[in-house]
Order: C-alpha cells, then structure tokens, then sequence
C-alpha cells in the first residue's frame, strides 16, 4: 500500500520514493505505483494533483483498491529512486476553494440546517448544490461571516474518529463510511468528514467571494471564489467598470443612472423611429390601394413593424406582401383575410431562398432581396 505523505504533511511539494511497479496503459501512458506519494489522487470533490516524477509528467492520479495510482507519460524502472515534485500553486488554490467550501456549506448548514449534496471545483469556480433554498441576500449574509472566519484565522484541524467516537460528534457527511473517519474540523464554522487536503489556517484563503446564487434541483446552486481566484474576478470587474466609466464620463457610482438614462433615451428613439418608418410606409402603399395583390418594400421598417404594416395593407385585399431591411437580408410578412397563406410562403421561400413561417392569415420570414414588381407578378401567378 501506498504510504501517503499528503496526509502527514499537506505543504509537502517535494518528496523521494521507490517504483513498485509500472504497468503500460497504452503507447504513451504508463501507470506508476510507488512506495509513498505526495500526490492526491483525485476524490472528494477535490482535483488530483499534477507535477513532475523524474522526467516524466504526471497527467493523472487515481485511487484504486487502496492504492494511489499516478498516471505518466514516461516508463519508469521498478525499483527506482524517484524524485517527484506537485504543481504547487494548482494544489495550494485547490486547497484554498476546498477549505473555503467547508466554511460556506458549513455555516449554510448551522444556519439553514441544509445539506451540500454536491461539490464540485470547476476550472471557473467552485460550485454548491444545498438540499434547500436560500436567497442572494441570506449568501451575502453568509459570504460575510465566511470572511470572518477567514480573518480570525484560526487553524484547520483533522483527526480520525473511530466508531464509538463519532457517536458523540455531530459532524456532516455526504454518506454512511464505515471504519476509521477522518474529520476536518473549522472551530466556529464547520465539522465534516473529509478525504481531502486543507490549509493549516483559515487565514491562508486570503478570501471567499460569492459570485452567484441560481435555484437548482428543490434547492440551489451557489458559486464561490476563494483566494487568488476572487482577486482576480475583483481585477477583471474592476477593468470593465474602469471601461464603463470612461464611456459614460461620470462618477463611478453614477454610471447604473446614467446608462439607465440612456436606455431610456434609446427606447423612446426606437419608438420614434418606428413612428416615421409606419408613416413612410403608409406613403409608400397608396398607390396599392386599389389593387388585390399588394406589395411594398419599406427600408425602415423593423422587427414587429413589418408584420403590422402587412396587416394593415391585407385590409380589403386578396393578399398583402410587405418587405423590409437593407442589403440583402430582407424580412418579409404575408398576410391574407381571405387565405391560409402558409403554403404559398413555403413557395416563396424555395423560390427566393428564404425561410419562414407562421400562423393561417400571416407568415414572417426572410428572403433575398427582390424587385417589387417581380414579387407582385409572381404572386399574382401563384395564388
Ligand atoms: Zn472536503
């Protein structure tokens, strides 16, 4: 059996040991047991440690039938001496966000009296399913006592319950593990069973920041940053907010009013301006008036706008066909009283290579742009 360093010294980034055996998995992989390791093999929720074995990289490491199984790019001799050295500063922000999602699901739990039922280190952030729901407000008020914690700094304890012992601890636990447990322990914020590696103090996290609350499942998903990883989430908001301010030349603080004002100014210009395309529009379809094929092109018109103009134009006509936009991709609406027109658009759309569809009386769609008169003959022909 594998002797692991990782448990007795969790800072250990550089160790020596023996291969016991190294087996290939396929052409350029080869699978490594050694004496003892400071490589933790993924589980838990926490990331397997990467690094270096002699030459050779270390891609992977794995638990199986109580061995520590380190995955590698090279063939390593039996019965060597090895130096291994652990990607320290990936192992030190994995054991930042591990020990910070204890204090959260901890305080969650003494607090709401939920269970995280799922953990999980994302290359993002670190992720909290809770059997329950809390508002963003009740995270915030969490996030805050989390940093507390950080700040008294107070030391990060495991040990080993036996069966009789954990009887008289309250501590949680995902699942029922028979034997020996081991318990890490955050005086005033959380007592849980643990296979995982943590941090000597709580102080050591720098930071936990609460990026984001979403219901999940019957309860929700909460996201956290820890250490490193908040500084730089700080950093890149910090740079789009420097961003915003320079554009909207005003205060910090004043820049939600001011693009809130000019959103505002926004909408009543689109309004405006779909004012004066209906009233072009209507220009442009007087000399329609008298016809039972009716078609106009209108380059102002938008969005819902070219469907009710050709609601309005298909008022005492066969058919009414309006078309907008500029350049090639052009929006068409086609409407009837009188006709199902959806089998005539799926004409239309195979003969002027456009998509689309809708209900009996209109039809919305694209298609290229065409001359008003070629449209209004082709219809003429096909209904
Ligand atoms: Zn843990």
């Amino acid at each position: 059996m594998t002797r692991r360093l990782y448990y007795e010294d969790e800072y250990l980034c550089q160790f020596d040991a023996t291969v016991r055996e190294c087996r290939m998995k396929n052409d350029e992989r080869w699978i490594v047991l050694l004496d003892q390791t400071a490589f933790f093999p993924e589980g838990g929720g926490q990331w397997p440690d990467l690094g270096t074995l002699g030459e050779a990289n270390v891609l992977d490491v794995h638990e199986r039938n109580g061995e520590v199984e380190h995955l590698v790019d090279m063939y390593l001799t039996p019965g060597k001496q090895i130096h291994g050295c652990i990607d320290w500063e990936r192992r030190f922000s994995v054991m930042q966000q591990h020990s910070g999602e204890h204090i959260f699901s901890g305080l969650v739990h003494a607090t709401f009296g939920y269970d995280n039922v799922g953990f999980h280190i994302g290359s993002e952030a670190v992720t909290m399913d809770f059997n329950g729901e809390i508002t963003e407000e009740e995270a915030r008020n969490i996030e805050t006592k989390a940093n507390k914690v950080i700040f008294s700094n107070v030391p990060i304890e495991h040990f080993i319950l036996d069966k009789e012992t954990r009887k008289t601890l309250e501590y949680r636990s995902k699942k029922e593990i028979e034997g020996d447990l081991r318990i890490v322990r955050i005086p005033g914020a959380d007592t849980c069973a643990c296979c995982g590696t943590h941090l000597h103090r709580t102080g050591e996290i720098g930071q936990i920041r609460l990026i984001g609350v979403q219901k999940y499942k019957t309860g929700v998903r909460v996201s956290i940053l820890c250490g490193l990883r908040a500084l730089m989430y700080e950093r890149r908001i910090q740079d789009e907010m420097e961003k915003v301010h320079r554009l909207v030349s005003s205060r910090l603080e004043n820049c939600a009013a001011v693009i809130e004002q000019v959103l505002e100014e926004r909408k009543n210009l689109q309004y405006k301006n779909e004012q004066m395309a209906m009233r072009l529009f209507e220009l442009q379809s007087r000399s329609e008036q008298d016809k039972p094929v009716r078609v106009v092109h209108c380059d102002e018109l938008t969005g819902d706008g070219t469907a009710r103009a050709a609601g309005k134009l298909a008022d005492g006509a066969r058919i009414a066909l309006v078309t907008s936009g500029e350049e090639e991709n052009i929006s068409f609406a086609l409407c009837s009283d009188e006709m199902d027109v959806r089998p005539i658009t799926r004409v239309l759309c195979q003969v002027f290579s456009g998509k689309g569809g809708g209900k009996p009386g209109m039809t919305q769609g694209k298609i290229r742009r065409t001359d008003r008169d070629v449209l209004r003959k082709w219809l003429c022909d096909n209904i």
